[in-house]
């Protein structure tokens, strides 16, 4: 069995379809998405109706919610606030009912694994799971295999051993018969490990890996700067960070 997980597009079209174009030469069986397609980049409209065609189950995140005026934006910072705020004004009606039929959680049967954006626990919330404590908390409120979620926009594999302690990996790994695991997919379109390259999640035969794809970053730049997005956002993108 092999399939993808995307997560934080971020309305980067260019990152979305190199990611695309990528996971087209693995033959999976399906993509799967853990929220957040839209929010700081220029492309929220070609990037959701993408996300439609490319994805047999999908999540929501805090952007799509704070776009579509399902959740408020109270607790995002300026920039990103600013960046929604534009983002609503291109979102077509198609997009709009898109994002607004995406669950918050999903329980994907047939991988014995489950989607969430932020947390299991409490996806509503959408706090991050930043802490060991706050990591093996989490195990309690998914009873899939494999939790698969985003949001920080850094890849991890958190894998639950037999004893209860947690060993953090950061890198691909082969996962054991008796683990449970919390998989971060990182970001498509706005990662902050430090690596400017597209992230995302391959799964294949018990092996959980994260492919790096190049993208034309200076295009996204290019256009971000164009729509007058925050400077910080645009320069962000060519650091990883
Ligand atoms: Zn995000």
């Amino acid at each position: 069995m092999r399939y993808a997980v995307i997560s934080d597009i971020h309305s980067n079209l260019e990152a979305f379809r190199a990611v695309v174009a990528d996971i087209r030469t693995r033959a999976v069986s399906a993509v799967f998405f853990a929220g957040d397609a839209v929010g700081y980049g220029p492309d929220p409209d070609a990037c959701t109706l993408l996300l439609k065609e490319t994805c047999s189950e999908a999540v929501a995140g805090n952007h799509d919610w704070a776009a579509i005026g399902s959740a408020s934006d109270q607790r995002f910072n300026e920039m990103a606030r600013r960046a929604l705020a534009w983002t609503r004004t291109r979102l077509s009606e198609r997009s709009i009912e898109h994002l607004r039929g995406l669950p918050l959680t999903s329980s994907l049967e047939d991988h014995d694994a489950f989607l969430v954006h932020a947390s299991p626990k409490d996806p509503a919330s959408w706090r991050y799971l930043l802490s060991m404590g706050e990591i093996r908390e989490n195990y309690e409120f998914f009873s899939q295999r494999i939790c698969y979620l985003g949001h920080s926009h850094t890849p991890f594999i958190a894998e639950q051993l037999p004893s209860g302690g947690i060993q953090i990996h950061r890198g691909s790994v082969t996962l054991e018969q008796t683990g449970k695991y919390i998989v971060n997919c990182g970001s498509v379109g706005q990662p902050r490990d430090g690596d400017p390259r597209a992230c995302y999640v391959i799964f294949d035969d018990g092996a959980v890996q994260f492919p790096r794809v190049e993208y034309a970053v200076e295009e996204t730049q290019r256009k971000m700067a164009l729509e007058g997005l925050p400077d910080m956002l645009i320069e962000r993108l060519a650091r990883g960070r």
